[in-house]
């Protein structure tokens, strides 16, 4: 089997969660390697519909070891609420089915503070960020100002930490923002309160994964968000503020040297986008209603509705090539039955000149789309399990967007639930 990453070829939301919810029977392994719970994952199976957040996609399988590596931006109180959730759901979760590398930093209090500190000093200018104090985490991390979940384990020293870090974003709070200091005894309880919870999920995941390695199992790496929200090729500064693609993952994971026998890049069939940034190919009006209404396109974390357009190929060429996609989900085919015709933007046009390559983030403003219009199928494809059982139209469409962005597409997903896929 190998190792293998699934990873979103956008702007996130493209339906990593049920992908890595349907390839995880085939993996022993399962790792998120970046991001915190600014995000959501939707799986829906047997036991229900559930929106995850930092948890891997992986959890509800059984057998399945599910890892959160030293990359993420570990949120106690967001993870701690999920595993409680899951578990009224009848998830089991403990230490034999979830571990949390001692190397990921803590999400602390004031990163979800300054956040929103932040956005509401930027007003108009706001980044559109969920406020879950993802980028003030990542800049405390790289300026080694965070504490490191396997701090857990040494009370005395932990304590010293917290209260120097406490000192130094005080000054930040009261001075840059007028805000309320943050309170050494609270922050005392906190940890002491939720490291308790999380402490028994704590251990060397990386060791952990080495002998899984060793030990001839697949390892599944599982990211958050899309190509353009990488840190360093995204639609910058609309970015996330951690390196989404799989390039990452080892990294990430606890495992640097690992080698990704494939990768799954997942593309929804039209495009959409979360919160503020360029997005070329954005519809409004009547027509972007009625294909958020048919998509469900609003937020797993926050509910705000999407911004939704034609599928961008400019946008998911550049995506695929970021990735190193070895292979493609296509997913939400099915919310396209609805249209007589479906436009694909296939170029973009920047100060007059057209052009198929995704320009450099300053220059988006400018750019307009050129789009082709392809005739729909018009009819409900939720029951298709067969490629050769699609209309053809769907499939002319799947295979132009292949053709488009030089990557074999190997699954076309017609449906929400676990088995609404076609296989290639
Ligand atoms: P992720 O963050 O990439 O996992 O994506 P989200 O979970 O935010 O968004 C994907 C949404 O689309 C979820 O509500 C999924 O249940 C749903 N979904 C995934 N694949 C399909 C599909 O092929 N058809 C339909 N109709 N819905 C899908």
């Amino acid at each position: 089997m190998g190792n293998a990453a699934i990873v979103g070829i956008n702007w996130g939301d493209e339906g990593k969660g049920r992908m890595v919810d349907l390839l995880a029977q085939d993996y022993d392994v399962v790792v998120r390697y970046q991001g915190g719970g600014n995000a959501g994952h939707t799986v829906e199976n047997e036991r229900g519909k559930f929106a995850l957040h930092l948890l891997p996609s992986g959890i509800f399988r059984p057998g399945v070891r599910n890892v959160l590596g030293n990359g993420v931006a570990l949120d106690p109180e967001n993870l701690w609420k999920e595993i409680e959730d899951l578990r009224a759901s009848g998830v089991p979760i403990g230490p034999e089915n979830l571990s949390i590398s001692d190397r990921a930093s803590l999400l602390l209090p004031w990163h979800r503070r300054l956040d929103g500190l932040e956005e509401g000093r930027l007003g108009d200018r706001r980044y559109g960020s969920t406020r879950q104090g993802i980028a003030p985490f990542y800049s405390d991390k790289f300026q080694k100002k965070t504490v490191l979940a396997g701090e857990l384990f040494y009370p005395e020293r932990l304590r010293r930490h917290l209260t120097e870090l406490l000192e130094w974003k005080n000054l930040t709070l009261t001075g840059v923002y007028g805000a309320q200091p943050e309170d050494l005894e609270a922050l005392l309880a906190w940890i002491e309160d939720y490291g308790a919870k999380l402490r028994p999920f704590v251990r060397d995941t990386g060791a952990l994964l080495r002998q899984a390695q060793a030990a001839g199992k697949s390892i599944l790496f599982e990211a958050q968000l899309g190509a353009l929200r990488d840190i360093d090729f995204g639609i910058h500064p609309y970015t996330t503020s951690s390196n989404v693609i799989a390039a990452y993952a080892p990294v990430g994971s606890g495992l640097p040297g690992a080698k990704l026998d494939q990768v799954v890049g997942v593309v929804k069939a039209y495009s959409t986008c979360v919160g503020e940034g360029p997005f070329v190919t954005e519809w409004s009006g009547p027509e972007a209603e009625r294909l958020r209404a048919e998509g469900h396109e609003y937020g797993a974390k926050t509910g705000r509705p999407r911004r939704v357009g034609a599928l961008d190929l400019v946008a998911t060429r550049y995506g695929v090539q970021l990735q190193a996609a070895t292979a493609l989900a296509l997913t939400k085919l099915d919310v396209l039955s609805y249209l007589d015709e479906i436009p694909v933007c296939v170029k973009y046009l920047v100060d007059g000149r057209e052009t198929e390559d995704f320009p450099f983030p300053a220059a988006l403003d400018a750019a307009q789309p050129v789009c082709v219009t392809v005739p729909g199928w018009k009819q409900d494809i939720r029951d298709v399990r067969r490629w050769e059982d699609l209309p053809q139209a769907a499939r002319d469409y799947v295979l132009l967007v292949e053709r488009a962005v030089g990557c074999p597409i190997r699954y076309v997903s017609v449906g929400p639930e676990r088995d609404s896929i076609i296989l290639r």
